[in-house]
């Protein structure tokens, strides 16, 4: 079996290591051959909607999701919806999460319009929701307890037919309003979860690969994937959600 990895503005949007949530991907495949090929796609490169079965786009400040508009309106944006419609699995952090949306209005009154992949919108506060945060996901997105940071000014409101990830156990989340945390429609991953989301929620990387999986493979991927000696990961969420429970 093979996964293709597409990391979008790998150079732009990656606050925070978010590029660790690729290795994690990428080496929690290897370690169960299962073949990776990882690809970046920046401004000025072409993407196409079936060059990747799972698509990483990570965070970034509001200056750098204001510079990529113009990129995005060259073809990617329509690529982007595209592969969204047809199940690829996208995992989007904060700024990139944001950007899937409808639009972003900024505290001071800068409207960006997005892809518009997900019927969603962010809107700019002056408070900043900064620090360490837990959710629970919901069945949809595989059911576990996740530990994460959190650097956002803006505030995500969910629309019709988009679930959120999941609930807020202790920080912010999408608004710091009605509890949610993320989005989930179709293959698509939307959160606010920082840096080594994957590396320390290894219960949720898998449920991301074994989505990927099943929609390549069907019925010849068998649902199971094989466990991983995962006890330093595990304990690095631990030690975090035993902090966050307090
Ligand atoms: N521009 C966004 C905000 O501040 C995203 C920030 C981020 O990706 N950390 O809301």
């Amino acid at each position: 079996m093979e996964l293709r990895i597409c990391h979008l503005y790998p150079d732009l949007l990656n606050l925070y290591g978010d590029r660790g949530n690729i290795i994690a991907l990428s080496r929690r495949c290897e370690a169960r051959g299962i073949a990776v090929a990882v690809e970046e796609c920046s401004v000025g490169e072409a993407v196409r909607a079936d060059s990747a079965d799972i698509f990483f786009i990570g965070g970034g400040q509001d200056f750098e999701q204001e510079v990529l508009l113009a990129d995005l309106a060259t073809g990617k944006s329509e690529a982007i919806r595209t592969a969204i419609e047809d199940e690829r699995i996208f995992l989007a952090i904060c700024g990139g999460y944001q950007l899937l949306g409808q639009y972003y209005r900024t505290w001071d009154g800068i409207q960006m319009d997005f892809v518009g992949a997900l019927d969603l919108h962010t809107v700019g506060s002056q408070e900043r929701m900064i620090g360490n945060y837990m959710f629970e996901t919901s069945a949809l997105s595989g059911g576990s307890t996740v530990v994460g940071f959190e650097n956002h000014s803006g505030k995500t409101y969910l629309g019709e037919g988009v679930e959120p990830m999941g609930r807020v156990l202790a920080g912010y989340g999408n608004n710091g309003e009605d509890g949610t945390e993320g989005a989930r429609y179709r293959g698509v991953f939307g959160t606010y979860s920082h840096g080594s989301l994957l590396p320390k929620n290894p219960e949720l990387a898998d449920f991301i690969l074994a989505s990927a999986l099943k929609r390549k493979y069907g019925e010849d991927f068998s649902g199971e994937l094989a466990p991983l000696d995962d006890s330093f990961e595990r304990a690095a969420h631990s030690y975090m959600a035993a902090r966050l429970s307090v």
